[in-house]
């Protein structure tokens, strides 16, 4: 429902919604829920919903977007700024492939920063570029709605990384949009479909997007309002722009007329023709396609297409992204029977053997397409956004952590406060202590991984809890307290109870890190569990030794008067094996037997300090 602000002078403004937007490589759209209808609908003006994702940097400095900008591309392509989310959060050497396909300049400044545009001598960022797209999907929908929109949820690919994340953010703020959330694309086209509303089950869906030139699929695994992205592959260069190629190369070999009209450079012309045969035939699989194609000079050719023409053109096309259903089942661990549905997005889905094919391989579920797959996206987004506009309580929608977080514990053990696919956001605390007698300060450092020595983890920060009163070993309490965010941010906080003493600080867990990155971390975790283990188990022993001998010395230092010369030697013998062993770094087994050894010989002088104690105390007692 939309919310209404009444501003000081007590006028009513305008009210406020909040939009999902599907920022896309070639078109986007902006999306919200009908508060009169309940339903996520998508908002369209008269130049339709859809909007290219294209930019016309004008020479006076000002820009077009979408329908408008998208004549540039032939007449102005220099100044004509497309596919955008290709250069998001990249540097030149991520990208240096992918320049020849644009008609615009990338500067490559030789360093690791994300790439720059240069118009008329002016440079833009890519963050710069996509904010006047999602201005202007914000204007569209404010004009079209009379409503005033600042805060939206944006989708990004699955496999977009943090700092390209971090860009999309950006760009929304920049925009003057307040991004509740990104939100990844498959789990945005899930929401469409209502999949994982139902919180009693678990469900396993697979999402397949096969756009103009990009392909993914990712299989999400939803539980409890979690959508966990399983696994994800794709080719950033693989669409239904491929088909059309290959629609084109068949009708050049048919029909040698036409390398004339490829020599004259008007490849574009007949790109359109072959598209245009896809779309009809993908309506109507029955008949025949047949264009009369004007050469020049008075000449045409009749140019011709049927549909099984039309599946012998697209058959690598869905043949590669087959092969990328099998290597995401095969990451994700599961057998075809296992997936639960099927979700079809992206314009060339409307390709009936794409259903055909996912009918094939997933013959126990039905296929989600339904809804328009061009929109799916953007209507999951408007989905998530009405519910964390707080409309609707039935849904709750949770993020993951995908690596666990923790502190460092003595000899270099990772203990795991906030475990890996935590939901958040969430808060843990945990009490530690001192090992020293009279230590004033402790030093909290917070590890990010899954293996069980922190040299082995990856460190986000440290600080140290100062001023902490002098006591006992083992007497302060210590709570050290880990709370996540729903953006991720992390904010690490030490008190010791006793006395308030309090230190924090905040921490961006992902920060930097590459899918890829947090991948190979779990992998690592997998791949070293047993040796972790062990590792582990050693260390626990070692701290055990430590922490004995510190207090069998004490003991003797204080006590001598209790034990005899050969009690004092015994136990110092026993002290210095141990000591030894822990020096050298000796094996668990070796090292317990020795703390077992000292700890059996100073029991009975343990217990006749207590007696001591007791006499000493009812001496002390007046009856
Ligand atoms: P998208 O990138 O999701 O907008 O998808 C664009 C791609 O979908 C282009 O390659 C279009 O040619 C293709 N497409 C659009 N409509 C159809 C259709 N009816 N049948 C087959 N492909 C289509």
């Amino acid at each position: 429902m939309a919310k209404i602000k009444i501003d000081l002078s007590g006028k009513v403004a305008k009210p406020q919604v909040v939009v999902g937007i599907d920022l896309g490589t070639t078109n986007s759209l902006v999306a919200w829920v009908n508060p009169s209808t309940g339903n996520a609908e998508v908002i369209a003006d008269e130049l339709g919903a859809l909007v290219p994702s294209v930019i016309g940097l004008m020479p006076g400095g000002s820009a077009q977007v979408g329908v408008l900008a998208k004549g540039g591309l032939v007449t102005a392509p220099e100044r004509t700024i497309f596919s955008v989310k290709r250069l998001l959060g990249r540097s030149y050497k991520d990208i240096a492939d992918f320049q020849r396909y644009l008609g615009y300049r990338i500067i490559d400044e030789d360093n690791e920063s994300m790439v720059k545009i240069e118009v008329d001598g002016k440079y833009y960022n890519p963050i710069e570029l996509s904010a006047i797209i999602l201005k202007a999907l914000k204007e569209k929908a404010e004009r079209a709605l009379n409503v005033e929109v600042v805060q939206a949820v944006v989708t990004v690919p699955a496999y977009f990384n943090d700092a390209q994340r971090q860009a999309t953010r950006d760009a929304g703020k920049l925009a003057g949009l307040e991004i509740l959330r990104i939100v990844n694309e498959p789990t945005a086209a899930s929401l469409s479909y209502g999949l994982g509303l139902n919180r009693e089950e678990v469900e396993t869906v697979l999402v397949y997007d096969l756009g103009g030139g990009t392909f993914d699929v990712s299989i999400l695994q939803i539980e409890d309002g979690v959508f966990d992205v399983l696994a994800t592959k794709g080719d950033t260069a693989l669409g239904g722009d491929d088909i059309d190629r290959s629609v084109m190369s068949m009708w050049q070999q048919a029909y040698p007329a036409l390398n004339q009209v490829v020599l004259a450079g008007d490849i574009q012309r007949l790109r359109l023709v072959a598209e245009a045969a896809k779309i009809a035939l993908s309506g109507n699989p029955t008949e025949t396609f047949t264009h009369d194609f004007a050469l020049g000079d008075g000449l045409s050719v009749l140019l011709s297409l049927d549909y099984t023409g039309l599946q012998a053109a697209a058959k690598e096309l869905l043949l590669k992204t087959e092969n990328c259903i099998a290597a995401a089942l095969r990451d994700a661990s599961l057998k075809p029977s296992q997936i639960q549905a099927v979700v079809m997005v992206g314009g060339s889905t409307r390709y009936p053997q794409v259903k055909a094919l996912l009918e094939e391989k997933f013959p126990h579920v039905a296929v989600n397409n339904t809804l328009n797959p061009d929109e799916v996206v953007a209507l999951g987004a408007a989905i998530e956004a009405d519910v964390l506009a707080g409309n609707r309580k039935d849904i709750l929608l949770l993020d993951v952590t995908p690596l666990s977080l923790g502190i460092e514990t003595a000899g270099g053990l990772m203990d795991v406060l906030i475990p890996r696919n935590n939901k958040i956001p969430c808060r843990v605390g945990r009490e530690y202590t001192t090992s020293v007698d009279g230590q004033v300060n402790l030093k909290i450092s917070v590890f990010q991984g899954e293996r069980e020595l922190v040299a082995q983890n990856r460190k986000l920060g440290e600080f140290i809890l100062k001023d902490i009163p002098a006591m006992p070993a083992g007497f302060p309490k210590i709570e050290v307290a880990f709370a996540l965010d729903a953006d991720g941010l992390l904010k690490v906080s030490a008190k010791e109870l006793r006395s308030g003493v309090t230190q924090q600080i905040d921490i961006k867990p992902q920060y930097g890190l590459t899918d890829e990155q947090v991948e190979a971390m779990l992998m690592a975790g997998f791949q070293h569990a047993q040796e972790d283990v062990t590792a582990r188990l050693h260390q626990e022993a070692i701290n055990e030794g430590h922490q004995l001998v510190y207090l069998a010395k004490r003991f003797i230092e204080k006590n001598a008067n209790l034990l005899n010369e050969d009690e004092m030697e015994g136990t110092k013998q026993r002290i210095s094996a141990l000591e030894c062993l822990l020096a050298e770094r000796g094996e668990k087994d070796a090292i317990l037997q020795a703390v077992t050894a000292l700890n059996d010989y100073t029991r009975p002088f343990a217990e006749r300090l207590m007696d001591v104690a007791v006499s000493a105390a009812l001496k002390g007692k007046e009856i």
